[in-house]
């Protein structure tokens, strides 16, 4: 049973079921949980073996039981799992079980932690969520992937007569792997690989496209939540599971196919999405209007109309336009020409903050960073390092606007701005060309600067983010003597 501490409590209602609301009142960066992963795996599709313990790339096999992997740096895995295969009930299993369908190693771990009386008490809460599994059945890719790399290799590896106290079929495994799905965060291995984390607490929180918390994760795949904005006693505490960079017919796609949800947040209720418009269109009829989707009583989403002359645009033409502009990214396949024809030719059709132009543009602007940092233009000419400078702070309101509160995704965006402007500023002071605009520059960097480490002092030192505030912080310490040395 996990302890909430004194931030936090279970509350019950007949949509959410169990959830977490605040139970005092709580600031901003206030941590409200943490969590050590229930286990931690590989991609369902991962082929490369990696060690049981600390989860790095390794093809030694642990010396005791021949079926897990083990690096060199780490003497023992889990003592249960190894001993189940070395001496235990799994003997009889091939030693080969893993290294033929590495896949399965996840949902492998799942089952000798229920087996295991120790831990089968922290399994509980995953395990007791209902999965409705004809709603998956049919459904695109998911159930297929799992059922070719993980549920039929167990089926036939003999697995499920050594645990008969589980009363395995290829249904129950089927709806584990669809809990260990929805109850992972994204970790990252110290050898820059993407794994599944598996929280009981932590992942199972309600939706919110506005969450009203952040996700902390460090290098032991540690969790902690922290709240992002002031919450109040009764507060449901929500977490986000789409990319809030997505326009919300893509992000209501994405939960219905990854969770089976239809948000109704207040984001996917609003038109203009926060003020935003990352949906909008350009009004085909009017000068200056946009047309932005009705939103039906219901939550579902209608046709675009202008409000200022009334003329409509059909779902179907917009989600056609769409589909257009999304082949042509595909197509675009990195070349900074391509996106920047496509900005001038999709420019006219969509708001400016459209999430497919924020795209593109986020593409140019990583192109241009690369270019510049492999110098492989030929010296990086102060119009392309300004036309960075132009992208990534066009991209800064919108990442404001859709985390309220304490952002990771706008510290970043703010972090992106900041090389962009130092980077144009090194070249100016290189043509010795610093005129007062450009000394302005440099202003606004040390105030970016600040404001990016401000948002992620939250963060565990030994995470990814943590040291990107080191970071941020060499590079203000960098800027604040430039300021003095050519400042007044
Ligand atoms: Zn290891
Ligand atoms: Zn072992
Ligand atoms: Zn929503
Ligand atoms: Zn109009």
């Amino acid at each position: 049973m996990q302890d909430f501490g004194e931030n936090i409590q279970q509350a019950h209602n007949e949509k959410l079921g169990r959830h977490l609301v605040a139970a005092i009142n709580i600031e901003p960066g206030d941590t409200l949980l943490e969590e050590r992963p229930l286990l931690v795996a590989p991609h369902w599709e991962c082929h490369q073996l990696k060690c049981a313990q600390c989860l790095q790339e390794s093809y030694v096999m642990c010396r005791r039981c021949q079926v897990f992997p083990l690096c060199m740096d780490c003497g023992q895995h889990d003592d249960f799992e190894c001993e189940f295969f070395a001496s235990g009930a799994g003997k009889a299993i091939c030693k080969d079980i893993l290294v033929k369908n590495y896949g399965i190693c996840g949902l492998l771990k799942l089952l000798l932690l229920l087996d295991n009386p120790e831990t089968k008490g922290d399994c509980q809460g995953l395990v007791e969520t209902p999965i409705n599994l004809s709603d998956y059945r049919d459904g695109e890719g998911m159930w297929q992937e799992h059922e070719e790399l993980v549920v039929r290799p167990l089926m036939e590896s003999g697995l499920v007569a050594v645990l008969p106290a589980q009363q395995l079929t290829s249904d129950t495994l089927h709806a584990h792997c669809i809990r260990i799905d929805s109850n992972s965060f994204e970790v990252t291995a110290r050898d820059g690989d993407t794994l599944k984390g598996v929280f009981v607490c932590g992942a199972s929180l309600p939706h919110s496209c506005v969450p009203n918390t952040v996700v902390a994760l460090d290098e032991q795949f540690n969790m902690k939540l922290y709240a992002a904005v002031c919450l109040q006693p009764g507060d449901i505490i929500y977490n986000s599971y789409t990319n809030p960079l997505m326009g919300t017919s893509q992000r209501q796609h994405q939960l219905r196919l990854s969770r089976r949800l239809e948000c109704s947040c207040s984001r996917c209720l609003d038109p203009t999405e926060m003020g935003t418009h990352m949906s909008s269109m350009k009004c085909r009829e009017c000068e200056g209007g946009f047309s932005v989707c009705e939103i039906e009583p219901n939550g579902r989403l209608g046709d675009w109309r202008c409000p200022d002359c009334g003329a409509l645009l059909t779902a179907a033409e917009v989600h056609e336009l769409q589909a257009e502009v999304g082949a042509a990214l595909v197509e675009a396949r990195g070349e900074l020409q391509v996106y920047e024809s496509l900005l001038t030719q999709y420019g006219p059709l969509l708001h400016p903050n459209h999430f497919m132009l924020l795209d593109i543009k986020q593409n140019i602007a990583s192109i241009l960073r690369a270019a510049a940092l492999m110098n492989s233009m030929e010296q990086p000419c102060k119009k392309l390092l300004a036309r960075r400078v132009e992208l990534c702070s066009d991209l800064l309101p919108v990442c404001r606007a859709v985390v309220p509160g304490i952002s990771k995704l706008y510290a970043i965006g703010l972090f992106e701005y900041l090389l962009a402007l130092v980077e144009l500023v090194e070249l100016q002071f290189a043509e010795s060309d610093l005129n007062k605009k450009e000394y302005a520059h440099l202003r606004t960097a040390s105030l970016v600067a600040k404001e990016a480490m401000d948002l992620l002092r939250f963060e565990p030192e030994n995470s990814a983010e943590g040291y990107l505030s080191d970071r941020i912080a060499m590079e203000l310490e960098r800027i604040e003597s430039d300021l003095k040395k050519y400042g007044r």
